[in-house]
């Protein structure tokens, strides 16, 4: 059987979190967690990274430092995992949902603007598979209205737009470090601030209300409640999982990316006959093979095919239900504008395996039989 996702492992994780019960040292912020933080500062330039228990909860954590209170309204794409609405529902917001791009499922920054009111605080672009969205586009609407911008990007650690990473765009970015995600912790993510203004309040939102972090470096004698907050911070056995991925993050990348590559190529015929569609990746984004789908006519193929891929020892699987057609987007949000889009492309998307140590063989294995259910050339 050939799973759709297998968590990334190199083989230091162990070492790493035996170093980390030697310290003593196992609740946050301990010395691994310091590491992930400065890794992830250098590779990404951005002001500050803050790990966290997830990206949900780095999100969260946006959502607070952005103020957002009853009746603001966010605008994201409908096409996201729930997290994205839920942060800021959390605070009370509504949540506005504008439709995708069908090339690359990103939000569509063209039908922002028409989506802003009085009421909108924050745009909250998801970077679909480690695809930048138009950020240009995105940042401009955000300065004319005076808008914060909150990058869900939870797939998008070692991608970039123009050449500057995803997540450095926004006052706020998130990346997870699920299971599912390029690199993991078990549960975990980062908050990544651009601005130096908000470090103190983050560093306190993130310790229970209170400036613990100030405490930690000597800089205050007693710490005490300052804020509202909660608890934001991994311990740091998860800590040192993830720093054994971060330091073989371009390894891990490049094993990716060759498994995508592979995919692209086998499967081109398909594109070229008309059967199905292969992913796009704009010419001035860099992915980071976070994920590799395809495109079926329709909903009534795709389970076909799934059920077929199943029958061959391969798991393939559809990914989010369009939030707005979900009892809570209902509930708690509106679609602004015509789903064009969102609900005919998700219908179409089956995501393949792709994960650290797939094989060229597997991916050999799994596109011949794609191949044979369309009846397409090998
Ligand atoms: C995985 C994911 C999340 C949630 O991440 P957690 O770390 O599990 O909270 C949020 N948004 C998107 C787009 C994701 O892919």
């Amino acid at each position: 059987m050939i799973n759709f996702n297998v968590p990334p492992y190199t083989g230091k994780e162990v070492e790493y979190m035996k170093e980390a019960i030697g310290n003593q040292k196992i609740c946050g912020d301990g010395p691994f967690t310091k590491k992930c933080n400065e890794w992830i500062e250098k590779q990404c330039g951005t002001a500050k990274c803050l790990l966290t228990t997830s990206c949900t909860h780095a999100t969260e954590m946006a959502a607070l430092l952005a103020d957002i209170r009853e009746g603001d309204e966010v605008i994201l794409p409908s096409y996201t995992f729930v997290s994205t609405a839920n942060a800021f529902v959390l605070r009370g917001a509504r949540a506005v949902f504008v439709d995708i791009r069908p090339d690359t499922m990103n939000i569509d920054e063209t039908l922002i603007e028409d989506a802003v009111t009085e009421r909108t605080r924050v745009i909250a672009p998801v970077h679909y598979a480690g695809v930048g969205c138009e950020m240009d586009v995105i940042m401009d609407i955000a300065r004319r209205h005076n808008l914060m911008v909150v990058e869900d990007a939870a797939q998008g650690i070692m991608a970039s737009y123009r050449g500057k990473a995803l997540g450095t765009f926004g006052e706020f970015g998130c990346f997870s470090f699920h299971e599912t995600k390029n690199f993991s912790m078990g549960e975990g993510g980062a908050l990544l601030i651009r601005d130096e203004k908000y470090i103190e309040t983050a560093e306190i939102f993130r310790e229970k209300g209170t400036d613990r972090s100030k405490y930690y470096r000597g800089q205050v004698d007693k710490y005490r409640w300052q804020d509202y907050g909660s608890s934001y911070l991994p311990g740091d056995l998860n800590a040192a999982y993830l720093y054994a991925q971060l330091e073989l993050a371009e390894e891990i990348t490049q094993a990716r990316m060759d498994r995508w590559k592979q995919y692209k190529e086998l499967l081109a015929p398909l594109a070229e006959e008309g059967k199905a569609e292969l992913p796009f990746i704009p010419e001035h984004c860099s992915h980071n093979a976070h994920m590799f789908y395809i495109k079926t006519k329709d909903l009534e193929e795709r389970s076909r095919l799934i059920g077929f891929l199943k029958d061959k020892g391969i798991m393939a699987v559809s990914h989010y239900v369009p939030l707005h057609s979900a009892p809570a987007g209902k509930k708690f949000g509106r679609f602004h504008g015509e789903d064009k889009y969102t609900t005919k492309e998700s219908d179409r998307l089956l995501r393949l395996p792709m994960y650290y140590k797939l094989t060229a063989d597997e991916v050999e294995y799994i596109t011949e039989q794609v191949k044979d259910f369309y009846g397409a050339s090998r």
